[in-house]
C-alpha cells in the first residue's frame, strides 16, 4: 500500500522538529525502509494497538531529540470517591476556556470562551488607557474547533503545567491558560512567567481571530496610532481595527 511520509511536527517538550510519526499495524517492506534510516519520519509501532492499565493507548509521535513519545490522546483523570482514577475526554469535555496574558508594565488581555458566550477584555499598551470589552454570543462548533485545536494541532495534554524562567526575574510576561472539564471538580492549569512552552506562538495565533474578528487587538499586536486618534475613534464610537497591524514575532 502506498504511504505519504508524514509531517514533522514540533516536539511539544523540546521545540524539536526532529521527530517521527508511529504506525501501527503490519508494516508493508517499504515502510520498513523508511524506517529504518537514522531519525525516521515512520517509526514502527508495533502490530497491536496496547491499551494499558491506566485507559492509555499508544503514543502516535516521538522524538528524537529528547527521546519522549507525544500525542496521547488527551484525556484527563479525576478520582470518584474512593474508586479507581476515571477518565474524561478532555476535547469533548471540555465546557469552558480561560486565558490571560499581561505584562508588567504593559498590556493584558483576557479571554473567556464556552459553548454559548465569549467574553474578551484587552487592555492594550499603547499610549492610552484603553480597557476594552466585549460579550458575544459563541457556538458549539466554534467552541469545539478551538479544544480540538489546543489538544490535537498543539499537543495540549502533553504541556508542562508550569513554565518557570531560569533566572530570577521580577517582571515581564505573565500567562495562564485554563480548560474547565464537565466534572466540576476537573480542571487543566497551564501557565508561565517569561517562559513559554514550544507551542505558545502557535496558542497566540489560534486565539487571535477570536480578539481580531470583533474587532479588539490581541497581544503582540503593534500599535502605530496617535494616542489622539485613538481618544478620537472611542469618543465617537468608532471601530478600532485601524490600531493595531500584523503581529510581533513572538514570544
Ligand atoms: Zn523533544
Amino acid at each position: 500500500m502506498p504511504y505519504t511520509t508524514p509531517k514533522r511536527v514540533m516536539c511539544p517538550f523540546c521545540g524539536s522538529k526532529n521527530t517521527g510519526k508511529y504506525v501501527y499495524g503490519l508494516p508493508g517492506p517499504e515502510l520498513f525502509e523508511v524506517a529504518d534510516k537514522p531519525n525516521p519520519a515512520i517509526i514502527i509501532g508495533g502490530c497491536c494497538i496496547e491499551l494499558s492499565p491506566r485507559g492509555m493507548v499508544d503514543p502516535s509521535r516521538h522524538c528524537h531529540a529528547c527521546n519522549r513519545d507525544f500525542g496521547r490522546p488527551s484525556k484527563a483523570t479525576y478520582k470518584e470517591k474512593g474508586t479507581l482514577d476515571l477518565y474524561l475526554p478532555c476535547v469533548e469535555g471540555a465546557n469552558r476556556i480561560e486565558f490571560y496574558v499581561g505584562g508588567y508594565p504593559g498590556s493584558a488581555y483576557e479571554l473567556v470562551l464556552t459553548p454559548d458566550t465569549l467574553h474578551l477584555l484587552a487592555s492594550p499598551d499603547c499610549g492610552a488607557d484603553l480597557k476594552l470589552e466585549k460579550k458575544l454570543p459563541c457556538t458549539e462548533r466554534k467552541f469545539r474547533s478551538v479544544v480540538r485545536g489546543m489538544f490535537n494541532r498543539l499537543f495540549l495534554a502533553d504541556w508542562q503545567r508550569r513554565y518557570e524562567p531560569e533566572g530570577f526575574i521580577v517582571d515581564g510576561t505573565y500567562w495562564a491558560l485554563s480548560v474547565y472539564l464537565e466534572h466540576a471538580c476537573r480542571h487543566l492549569h497551564f501557565r508561565g512567567h517569561c517562559a513559554f512552552p514550544p507551542y505558545y506562538t502557535q496558542l497566540l495565533r489560534l486565539l487571535r481571530p477570536l480578539f481580531h474578528n470583533n474587532g479588539l487587538p490581541f497581544e503582540g499586536d503593534d500599535f502605530d496610532a496617535p494616542r489622539r486618534d485613538i481618544q478620537e475613534a472611542l469618543s465617537l464610537n468608532m471601530p478600532l481595527d485601524f490600531l493595531w497591524k500584523r503581529p510581533r514575532k513572538q514570544p
